[in-house]
């Protein structure tokens, strides 16, 4: 699970890092294009296992659907 995060908008495995919330959060800007990837920090809590809470909704719809078909087996 050390796979390089990649932008779903150009590809591209650079982020920048940008501390937000007086620095409670840390925001990870695709170094590319800009587009939000994810929060590795919300609120001063790691948030690094939880990738897929990626703040786009698509990333978080696909959870739910994953989450539900576990849930029928
Ligand atoms: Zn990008």
């Amino acid at each position: 699970m050390n796979a390089s995060p990649t932008c779903r908008n150009c590809g591209s495995t650079e982020f920048c890092e940008i501390p937000v919330h007086q620095g409670r959060s840390v925001r990870r800007d695709c170094a590319r294009c800009g587009r939000t990837f994810n929060f590795p920090v919300w609120n001063g809590e790691q948030n690094e296992t939880s990738a897929a809470k990626a703040a786009t909704s698509t990333a978080g719809e696909e959870l739910a659907i994953n989450h539900r078909k576990e849930n029928r087996q």
